[in-house]
This record gives structure tokens, sequence and C-alpha cells, in this order.
């Protein structure tokens, strides 16, 4: 009995031993297929991004023919803007108030104006910045795959463009440009000058819109005005032209001024005015993401490090953020030399601080991030 109990229990050891070699072996022809077959590309993002590559070409393509139609576009809508400030809102105040708002009027909207055409000039015009080819001369942490040559920290590849772009933060299709490390400031100053302008045109044009947009009487009148030819009022309308013609024409004339006045009103606040609310988010998510010493790209990928940190009880810190004055104070290229009423708040073609390639790190922060590595 003990003899077939022995027996019986080798025999099991014998049949598990198989087994888990059987196992091992499988295992091992798993990890030899994965092996062989194995690539970067075949994560789950390099499959979507795969998928979504006709549309990222199709954005590109459209982004880069769409580009300088942008910035005609931005061109006239602001040139008409200030065209009808001139000629129909300005001549409504120098004939009705007083002296001191007339000259406030007109010397802090030159002043704006004179900022948002510098600013933007210059984010057009200014190239963003590339990478040099050497390596020696970058000290580069990665490569680009596209242009196979190296990338600097904070450098990315913009697909518009077809380049590497320095501190990148986007393309922007306004600018007809990438936004990078040495126009970032002229596209914040544009946005910001720019719904100063919008806010102050919408504000001094409000009294005079308020008139023509809520005046029950004009707006009747507008209307009767275009139902005339379809009613048959027309003929009534020659009858009273043949009683009293001069009179008749004179009334024209001022009827006709009276509703291009009313037209290129209600143009320019609804313009100015939804202007004032679309880049007045844009402008504060920008001021946000640079207090925090972020780009646009950098928002993403911090918060994708983020949330990997936060898995393991680390709280993420941006290294190349040193607090809300002094990313301020980077960002806008400010020196010894160089002061904020001078240099912010009139036209400045001065560089930023930083060459684009070698970055100041805060090393606190670097040392809380790659704390957790180290573990
Ligand atoms: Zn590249
Ligand atoms: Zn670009």
């Amino acid at each position: 009995m003990y003899a077939i109990k022995r027996g019986f229990f080798r025999l099991m050891r014998r049949i598990e031993d198989k087994f888990s070699s059987c196992c091992t072996y499988f295992q091992l022809f798993i990890f030899a297929i994965r092996s062989v077959s194995f690539n970067s590309f075949s994560s789950k993002n390099a499959l979507f991004d795969a998928a979504m590559e006709p549309v990222f070409w199709t954005v590109d393509k459209v982004a880069k023919y769409l580009g300088p139609m942008f910035v005609v576009m931005v061109t006239c809508l602001t040139t008409s803007v200030v065209l009808i400030y001139y000629f129909y809102v300005l001549p409504y105040y120098i004939g009705d108030e007083v002296g001191f708002v007339v000259f406030f009027l007109v010397i802090y909207g030159h002043w704006l104006l004179v900022n948002i055409i510098f600013n933007y000039y210059k984010g057009v015009r200014t190239l963003p910045g590339s990478p040099p080819l050497f390596t020696s001369e970058v000290g580069a942490v990665t490569i680009c795959k596209r242009c196979i040559a190296p990338k600097p920290p904070r450098t990315h590849h913009c697909s518009v463009c077809n380049k590497c772009v320095l501190k990148m933060d986007h393309h922007c299709p306004w600018l007809n440009n990438c936004v990078g490390h040495f126009n970032h400031r002229y596209f914040l100053q544009f946005c910001v000058f720019m719904l100063m302008g919008t806010l102050f045109v919408s504000i001094s044009v409000w009294p005079l819109f308020k008139e023509e947009f809520f005046d029950i009487e004009k707006t009747y009148a507008n209307f009767l005005r275009y139902l005339a030819p379809i009613k048959g009022v027309a003929n009534a309308v020659k009858a009273e032209n043949n009683k009293n013609p001069e009179h008749s024409i004179i009334n024209n004339m001022v009827k006709e001024k009276e509703s291009t006045f009313h037209k290129v009103i209600i143009y320019e606040f609804f313009l100015t005015f939804s202007v004032t609310i679309a880049l007045g988010i844009l402008t504060c998510w920008h001021v946000y993401l640079i207090s925090r010493g972020e780009t646009s790209i950098e928002r993403y990928i911090n918060n994708e490090e983020r949330k990997r940190l936060k898995k393991v009880g680390v709280v993420y810190k941006n290294p190349y953020s040193f607090g809300f004055v002094e990313n301020f104070r980077i960002f806008l290229g400010l020196t010894n030399k160089r002061t904020f009423w001078r240099h912010i708040l009139f036209p400045s073609s001065h560089v930023p601080i930083e060459d684009g390639i070698v970055w100041s790190i805060h090393q606190d922060n670097l040392r809380t991030n790659n704390g957790f590595k180290h573990v």
C-alpha cells in the first residue's frame, strides 16, 4: 500500500514538473515571438496616431493654405474697424463731448493702435527659432524623428512648418507663423493690446449702438425702406418725388447716410464685442500658462507627467517654473536694463533673455521629480 502511494506521488510530481517545464517553454515561445515582432510603434498611441494621420495631414495642409488668408482677414477687419472709428465714432464724440474725453480717446486709441500694428507685424515676421544643426552646440536631449536632427529641451516639431521650433507653443493660423521662443512675447502682447483695443472700441461705440439698435422708430423706418420695392410702395415714393423732387432727393440722401451709419455702427459693435469675448478667453488662457512657466504643448506633457507621478504620491513640479512674477519677467525678457514701462508698454524689438537652446532649471523642482525616478 505504501509503495503504491509513493509511486502515485512520484508520478504526480513528474507530471507537475513536465507541466511547469511546458509552461516555461510556452512562455519562452511567447517571449521569442514578442521579441522578434516588437517595435516601438506597436503601442496604442502609435496606432491611434497612424489611424489619425490622414486627418492630421489634412488639418496641416488646410492650416498652411489658410494662413495667408487669415493674415489678410485680420488686416482688413482691423482696418475697417479703425476707419469706421475715424469717420463715424470720433465725429460723434467731437460734436457731443468735452475736449478732455476726445483728447483721451485719441491718445489712448492711437497708443493701442501703434502697439497692435507693431506686435502683429513682429509676430508674423519674426521666426520663432530653430535648433542649430551641430550637436555640440545644442547639447540635445532627443532626436527629432522627422528632421533626423538634435532636439534641445522644450523644442517640438511643427508639422505645418515642417521644422523643429524652439520652445514651441503652437502654430497660429492668425499669424501664419509658429509661436515659439523668439516671437512668443509678440504674440501675447498682440493678444493683450488687441483685446484692449476691441474692448475700447466696443465701449465707446456702445452709446451709438444703443441708439441705432434699440431705436424702434429708426428700425421701423429702415424696415419700411427695404419693403418699399416689394410692396409696390415704390410707385407712391415715385409720385412723391415728382411732386417735390428737390426735397425728396435731399430726404433720400439723409436717409441713405443714416442707413450707412446704422449699418457700420452695428457692424463695429458686434465685431469688436464678439472678438473681445473670444480673444479674452484665449488671452486669459495664455496668461495663465505663462504664469506657470508652461507652453501649450508642455501643458499637455506636464499633465501626463502629473498623472503618472500622482499614482506614486509625488506632486509633479514644472522645472521651468520660477514663480508667477519671475516667470513673467523671463517671458517678457526684462533684464536690469530693460523696464516694463519702456519695453512692454511701447514697441520694442528686444530679444528674450535665454537663447532657447540651454534653459535655466529650477533645481528644487527637478529634484522633486527626479526623486521619484531613483526610487
Ligand atoms: Zn523636427
Ligand atoms: Zn508651425
